[in-house]
């Protein structure tokens, strides 16, 4: 099968040729429709993080398909199914965390497309406990950037505990950014979508934002406390100088969410105002299985807009550089 597979962190990503994966006990195996490319796929290839992936191995957790061969023991998955495979692919299902609906950080948890091969490829390998169907009324188009930007924005905005009468401020258009916005106007709050380029910020009107500020000719925090402060700031940007902006900007009570991971791991943030001003600081880790679902559940019932274009898994290297110079429109989408 055709694959993007990372051999090392300095070179390009490339396209090579490896076996099919057979599921092993309680696996499926999914033959991929389409793979979105999440931001951290390219943190993944280049070895941003503290915690680097085993090379080699190939990216991609937004990864929608048919599934077409099942393992041992799977209940509940059938062939024919169509299945979204996302970051969280494996969690114990015993720990404190997992027993508590927080899945998301269990100790013992397997990331997709970073401990263990992801979607960018003709076929992959998913846990049939933490595989999602795809409700019909999503196509695998909208549902590939939903199974990461749609779902880890749709808890970050939980997380946030926006209300109808807050204000939100978004740090960052991307893919996750243009969900972040759409799920805290459902909420009901006003939205205000910060980022560097116009055209991002044209989109972030077209989906709803009430307010838009370019940081690059504007100061946000100025912008933002003009209009009040905001209640909460969620920072998607891939930048440590956003989550200081998205931190001043707020007002008494405000909660900022941290959600992007920019190589650059550290942000200097006041202990005094944080203090004095009561500021929540809040990390924010994808989504659980029942927030995927929900997140399903709201597009298919057309409260939600995804925008993406396509490309060929070949165009993969070109892809990773667009998005990482902010060129792409929302989400890009590999059309497998
Ligand atoms: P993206 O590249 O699509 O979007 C990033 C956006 O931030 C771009 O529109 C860019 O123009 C904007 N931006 C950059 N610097 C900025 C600045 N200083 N001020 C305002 N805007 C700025 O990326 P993405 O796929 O949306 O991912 C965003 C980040 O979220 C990545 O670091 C990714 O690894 C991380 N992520 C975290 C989680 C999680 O669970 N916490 C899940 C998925 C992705
Ligand atoms: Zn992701
Ligand atoms: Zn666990």
């Amino acid at each position: 099968m055709l694959a993007a597979v990372v051999r090392n962190f300095h070179e390009p990503i490339r396209i090579e040729e490896v076996d099919i994966p057979e599921p092993g006990e309680g696996q499926v195996r999914v033959k991929i429709e389409t793979s979105g490319l999440c931001h951290t796929d390219i943190h993944a290839a280049k070895g941003d993080w503290p915690i680097k992936p085993k090379l080699p191995f190939i990216p991609g957790h937004e990864g929608i398909g048919i599934v077409e061969a099942v393992g041992k023991g799977v209940k509940g998955i059938k062939e024919g199914d169509r299945v979204a495979l996302p970051w969280l692919g494996y969690a114990c299902g015993m720990c404190e965390y997992c027993n508590s609906g927080w899945e998301t950080l269990c100790e013992s948890q397997l990331n997709t497309g970073y401990s263990i091969d992801g979607t960018h490829a003709e076929y992959a390998i998913g846990y049939a406990k933490h595989i999602a169907k795809v409700p019909d009324g999503v196509s695998p188009l909208d549902a590939a950037p939903l199974t990461c930007a749609g779902v880890t924005t749709y808890k970050a905005v939980k997380m946030s505990g926006a209300r109808p009468s807050d204000l939100v401020a978004i740090f960052g258009i991307g893919g996750l950014g243009h969900l972040a916005l759409q799920y805290a106007k459902v909420a009901g709050a006003a939205v205000v979508a910060v980022d560097l380029f116009d055209e991002k910020l044209k989109l972030a009107k077209e989906l709803g934002a009430d307010y838009v500020v370019n940081a690059r000719t504007q100061d946000p925090v100025e912008e933002i406390k003009k209009l009040g402060g905001a209640d909460a700031a969620i920072s998607v940007a891939v930048a440590p100088k956003a989550f200081e902006q998205a931190f001043y900007s707020l007002r008494r009570g405000g909660r900022l969410v941290f959600v992007a991971l920019p190589a650059d791991n550290h942000v200097k943030l006041p202990i005094f105002e944080t203090v004095l001003n009561g500021i929540q600081v809040i990390g924010s880790i994808v989504g659980t299985r029942t927030d995927l679902e929900e997140t399903f559940q709201l597009h298919a019932a057309r409260r939600t807009k995804v925008v993406s274009e396509t490309r060929h898994l070949h165009q993969v290297h070109e892809a990773f550089e667009e998005v990482e110079k902010a060129q792409a429109k929302a989400r890009l989408v590999f059309k497998l």
